[in-house]
């Protein structure tokens, strides 16, 4: 007791005090339930499918987040998810994206995914680890059913915290993707230093390649090299069935855009989903 009332004048001895840990912990319980409450309110989920490209079949689907506004309406990622980093919201977009990707998940057929995009602000969330298996255990989903998407932004430094983050997801047994190659921010020591499961080829890179012999020769040998080092080369904004016939020749295996279908609600997925298996 004397050690309790010496202890309580200094912060940081609270941490050993296991009552007083119980409380902090049913807290901070109560507080992510709430913040959850609100996010709930103010933002949601769309989801696009990733289809192999040989057989149709739907492996993954991407979880793509909107905000309700009261004034201007729905808004694209695009239009907050910049500000959101920069004030920290981003974290709790971000918590809000993973529990509510879970739950879809285990609405989803088990030989489906779900990939979510991560911030690389989130990469520096103490709770990130913590978050995301506390969400798979809470939803009952196998680990390999949530695979994370980063830029190559978000990994530019290859720092040990990063590789320590990037590690302890995968040693969770999800799947990583890199996002977006190509698209002004690559660079190879990204791929020569962290292991990703994917590797999603931007929009811009697919756009006019398919009738250009030296860009697809290009494309060509980036999907050669991603087989060899086991990654699932993927193409992004595949709009058009030139682009898959192409793709295809390119040794492409899974692709995603307006050709399949473009985001769309939970529900909608789910209807999706029924109508393609018939
Ligand atoms: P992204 O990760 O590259 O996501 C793909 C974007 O391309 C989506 O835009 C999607 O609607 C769009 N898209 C898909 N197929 C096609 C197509 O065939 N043609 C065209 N023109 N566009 C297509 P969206 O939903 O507006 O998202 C924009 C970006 O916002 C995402 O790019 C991603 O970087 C970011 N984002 C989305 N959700 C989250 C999230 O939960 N967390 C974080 N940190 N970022 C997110
Ligand atoms: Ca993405
Ligand atoms: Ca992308
Ligand atoms: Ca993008």
């Amino acid at each position: 007791a004397l050690y309790r009332a010496k202890a309580s004048g200094r912060g940081s001895a609270r941490l050993f005090d296991p009552e007083n840990d119980r409380h902090t912990t049913r807290l901070r319980q109560i507080d992510a339930a709430l913040v959850n409450e609100f996010e709930k309110q103010v933002f949601f989920l769309e989801y696009q499918p990733i289809v192999r490209l040989d057989s149709g079949a739907v492996t993954t689907v991407e979880a793509l987040v909107r905000w309700k506004h009261p004034e201007y309406g729905i808004l694209p990622p695009d239009q907050f998810i910049r500000a959101s980093e920069h004030n920290g919201a981003i974290i709790r977009i971000g918590a809000f994206v993973i529990e509510a990707a879970c739950a879809y998940a285990a609405t989803l057929p088990d030989h489906i995914a779900v990939a979510v995009n991560l911030s690389p602000v989130q990469l520096h969330d103490p709770a990130l680890i913590e978050r995301i298996g506390a969400a798979l255990v809470r939803h009952r989903l196998g680990p390999g059913r949530i695979e994370f998407e980063l830029t190559e932004t978000a990994i530019l430094d290859v720092s040990p915290e990063t590789r320590r983050i990037l590690e302890a997801i995968t040693a969770l047994g999800c799947r990583l993707a890199l996002d977006d190659f190509g698209s002004g921010y690559s660079s190879i020591s990204t791929l020569y230093y962290f292991r990703f499961d994917r590797l999603k080829i931007d929009r811009s890179l697919i756009k006019d390649a398919m009738d250009d012999p030296r860009r697809r020769t290009i494309l060509f040998h980036i999907g050669r090299m991603a087989r060899d080092v086991a990654l699932t080369i993927t193409a992004e904004g595949m709009e058009t069935d030139h682009h898959r016939v192409s793709l295809i020749e390119l040794g492409f295996e899974e692709g995603q855009g307006s050709l399949f279908a473009m985001p769309m609600s939970g529900e909608a997925l789910h209807d999706w989903l029924r109508l393609r298996l018939v």
